[in-house]
């Protein structure tokens, strides 16, 4: 029953995890308008590119999955078929696989872009129904240094500021981090914070001068990789200059001391070629953090798509604790959210290294928890693969089926060779889709089509741990259902195959239901909103975790200084510096990194729909310092080959003194449609953080060869 036309929802842009409120005027199935949500409290009304355009990207049914496919084998071409049908056949699949191989012969590789609901009803089926940890997103990709940076150094995977923090902070340190372009609304309210308080001090770290040093008062251009050497030298100069808090440290944290010993040798000489800025410009940016009267650092990809990110996270957290530039007003490290709801799924537990409610899966009594939740004996215990893992899983023929939902790995992963050689091995893949023209969608025997934005209706958390309600304004197209529903159909229908007694685990009525069983997983924990529910969200309107009672009144955490560890203190770690994983050579000269462009979103599925974001970039080059162009004699727009020890790509070069000579500059959105080879990510690294698992997007050795 859909009420009379035309009407006004709230709901929250698909895109970035600033997780912006919107406004979506439909008539029927028809999107008259996106605007701003002026009562949103994380964005105030405002919109970036990308939110505006929202509309335009909407039920342009041809290029939507409009029905489900299926091949029956390989070589075959994919034919439409009824829904019932291809549910059917997936739980057949899944069974087989299940009865042949065991439960870890199945693997789920899920998307940020999912919604906290449907990451509950993937996790339960996963873990309470099939019997496998192997279920991981491509938060992986994104956010998992950030999660294991918190909960290494402050006990939980939690953002202790909030975007309030913007409008307060006297120093702002931005680490690897374009926000201009990643979170266009945070950096507009960063650049009227600034505006307002002139004597606000902005630095930010990043080897690229991106359009965020419009303004910074100090850009410091470090060689990639090279953070932890500088934050431990910003440490080393807080040290000698006095500007710790020994107060702060000794009444809340522990561990200082060996990390002050190790960061003796860290001195601003001794780091300026590790890092390749001046040693006054570490101490300039050491003394304005340290004497600031509130610090803030935000930050992003450039720290956790590293094989150091969960050090570099917590070398940057070491400031805030060394400093007591925590739990108060325009203070704290704060972490900003690729995706729209990286938050939700880790709130939901939808990673192999996670349980629902920020439990472990490696912790007898958090599967006991979520076992007697969900109303099973038990939860599996074998770890499950994370997402570079669980493709080299699939290829060594470990993994036989794969479900893949909302998400192109056949794009987005690094080392796309290994990434599509293991999606040819398996023995079947099913890919639950919204978009038609995915890379992914060529490797499917089974397409599932999925609903997307503005279609299905759920909850998002944002980055600074709110949740809010995404509303579906529309129907979906054809045959297409929100992910949860075609989750539930096919995991009913192994139920009854493999385990009739679980069959009533899926029964949920709606979204409400599903949020109210998540919901109590959070009972107890450090997120704790088990007192939050649909009703409260549709009439206080969006609500920041830990929840008690409805406010708008912005949350920090920790103003208290109690962390939630067991000794309830913050913890120094004693992290060394590693270089990058591939470092450069004679053959590999070129220290090549990847990056967003501003109007464009990930594998373009959606954003290159819309003509007038793509007028910004239309087409992808390699950029390199106008240097290193002259040095290739690379004539204007000519074609290079750029390749490293996994792939190459042919694609135009172009000149960009915003970066250093030596340097390489790919837009991470362009795929084999676009591009000879496989597309950007065929020259990426997948070396991973031995603690995350992320791997290291943002750095490969090199060469370039003129055609
Ligand atoms: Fe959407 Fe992010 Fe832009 Fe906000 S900043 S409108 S959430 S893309």
């Amino acid at each position: 029953g859909r009420a009379a036309s035309p009407r006004v929802l709230a709901s929250i842009c698909c895109y970035c995890g600033t997780g912006c409120g919107v406004k979506i005027e439909t008539d029927g199935d028809r999107v008259l308008k996106v605007s701003g949500d002026e009562q949103h409290p994380s964005s105030l009304g405002k919109l970036c590119s990308k939110g505006l355009a929202l509309g335009a990207t909407v039920r342009g049914d041809s290029s939507r999955v409009l029905s489900a496919q299926w091949r029956s084998g390989r070589g075959e071409p994919r034919h439409d078929i009824a829904m019932d049908q291809a549910c059917d056949i997936a739980a057949a699949r899944l069974a087989q696989a299940i009865a042949a191989h065991g439960p870890d012969a199945i693997g789920f590789y899920l998307s940020g872009q999912l919604l906290t609901e449907d990451y509950a009803v993937f996790n339960k089926l996963a873990r309470a129904l099939v019997g496998t940890n192997n279920i991981d997103t491509n938060s992986r990709l994104c956010m998992s240094s950030a999660v294991s940076g918190y909960k290494l150094t402050l006990g939980a995977d939690a953002p202790p500021a909030c975007y309030d923090d913007l409008d307060h902070a006297d120093t702002v340190l931005i680490a690897g981090s374009n926000m201009a372009y990643a979170h266009p609304v945070l950096f507009r309210r960063l650049e009227a914070a600034k505006a307002r308080k002139p004597g606000m001090k902005i630095i930010v770290v990043d080897p690229r001068r991106t359009d965020t040093c419009d303004i910074a008062d100090l850009h410091l251009a470090i060689a990639p990789g090279s953070d932890v050497a500088l934050f431990h030298a910003m440490l080393n100069v807080m040290v000698w200059d006095g500007l710790v808090d020994l107060d702060y440290i000794a009444r809340h944290t522990e561990g200082y001391a060996p990390l002050k010993e190790r960061i003796h040798e860290f001195t601003p000489q001794s780091v300026q070629e590790i890092c390749g800025v001046p040693a006054a410009d570490i101490i300039q940016c050491a003394r304005w953090f340290g004497a600031a009267g509130s610090a803030l650092s935000l930050y992003t990809m450039g720290l956790n798509q590293s094989s150091s990110g969960t050090a570099k996270n917590a070398a940057l957290i070491h400031l805030h604790l060394a400093t007591g530039q925590i739990g108060k007003k325009g203070a704290g490290p704060f972490s900003l959210t690729g995706q729209p709801n990286a938050m939700g799924g880790r709130e939901a537990g939808g990673m192999a290294t996670l349980l629902p409610g920020h439990r472990d899966p490696g912790n007898a009594r958090h599967r006991a928890e979520i076992a007697s939740l969900w109303k099973v004996d038990s939860l599996p215990e074998t770890p499950g693969h994370t997402a570079i893992d669980m493709f080299d899983a699939v290829l060594a023929g470990k993994i036989k089926v794969l479900w893949i939902a909302a998400t192109n790995p056949a794009q987005s992963m690094p080392d796309q060779a290994r990434v599509r050689a293991a999606l040819e091995a398996a023995e079947f893949v099913i890919v639950q889709e919204a978009y038609a023209n995915t890379e992914t969608l060529a490797y499917a025997d089974l397409v599932l089509p999925a609903a997307t934005w503005p279609e299905k209706d759920g909850t998002v958390t944002n980055s600074e741990r709110r949740i809010s309600r995404v509303r579906a304004a529309i129907r979906p197209p054809g045959d297409a259902l929100p992910d949860w529903q075609l989750a539930c159909r096919v995991a009913r229908g192994l139920a009854r195959r493999i385990a009739p007694a679980k069959s009533g685990l899926f029964d949920y009525r709606g979204v409400s239901e599903i949020f109210a069983e998540h919901a109590r997983s959070t009972a107890g924990r450090d997120l704790d909103y088990s007192a939050l529910d649909y009703a409260t969200l549709e009439a206080d309107g969006p609500q920041q975790w830990p929840y008690k009672a409805s406010t708008r009144e912005p949350l920090r955490l920790y103003a208290d200084g109690v962390f939630p560890t067991a000794s309830g203190r913050a913890r120094f770690l004693d992290v060394g510096y590693v270089p990058v994983a591939e470092p450069v050579s004679a053959h590999y000269p070129l220290r090549l990194s990847t990056g967003r462009l501003r109007d464009q979103w990930h594998t373009m599925s959606r954003s290159g729909l819309v003509p007038a974001l793509t007028r910004h970039a239309e087409e992808p080059f390699v950029y390199l310092h106008p240097g290193d162009i002259q040095r290739y004699k690379i004539g204007d727009g000519a074609l290079v080959r750029i390749k490293t020890r996994r792939g190459q790509i042919v694609l135009p070069a172009m000149g960009d003194d915003s970066l250093k000579p030596g340097h390489a500059w790919l837009p991470m959105h362009w795929g084999s449609g676009f591009i000879a080879g496989d597309g950007v990510n065929a020259l990426a690294n997948s070396a991973r953080d031995p603690i995350s698992h992320q791997p290291e997007l943002k750095h490969s050795a090199a060469a370039i060869e003129v055609l």
